[in-house]
């Protein structure tokens, strides 16, 4: 892992132009707050997270019917960098919230449980926090808080 001072929002535009399908239920757009001062990472790790959070997101509303899946950066807090994954899918109940971060959990047929233990992993890789926001009718939100390097000022 080698960590360093990034602006991320070009990363994660990168990313999500990288799902753009017009042919898809589904739509994965980026909100990014241009203002946020540089986030410590690994990019390569940064985008292994973020392809394991959309991809779960889009299987996730399999049977939405105009799916939105919204990868957002903020920083209100200055030191840290808050960045969002979110979808409109049908959410995940609080007695779940907890299993599906273990390896190897999975509800689908041909699921590998890997997805969320290796964000999990990166997350901590990156001293960086997890939380998860999701009600059954207003889909799910993936939290991750990076610090930035305003902290080392
Ligand atoms: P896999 O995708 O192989 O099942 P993951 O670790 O990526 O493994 O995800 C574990 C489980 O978490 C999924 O099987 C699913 O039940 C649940 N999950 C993950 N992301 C979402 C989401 N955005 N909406 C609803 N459920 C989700
Ligand atoms: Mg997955």
């Amino acid at each position: 892992v080698e960590l360093k001072p990034t602006q991320i929002n070009k990363l994660i535009g990168n990313i999500t132009d990288m799902y753009q399908d017009p042919e898809a239920n589904w739509q994965v757009n980026a909100e990014l707050d241009e203002n946020c001062p540089k986030a410590i990472v690994d990019s390569s790790r940064l985008r292994q997270l973020l392809h394991n959070l959309i991809k779960n997101a889009i299987e996730a509303c399999a049977t939405v019917e105009s799916a939105q899946i919204v990868v957002s950066t903020a920083c209100e807090d200055g030191e840290q960098l808050q960045l969002r994954v979110c979808d409109n899918g049908p959410g995940i109940p609080e007695s779940s919230q907890n299993w599906i971060f273990e390896p190897y959990a999975t509800d689908k047929p041909k699921g590998t449980g890997l997805g969320l233990a290796v964000v999990r992993k990166i997350v901590e890789e990156h001293h960086g926090q997890i939380s998860l926001e999701s009600s059954p009718d207003k889909g799910s939100c993936f939290i991750i808080t990076l610090p930035t390097i305003a902290r080392e000022r």
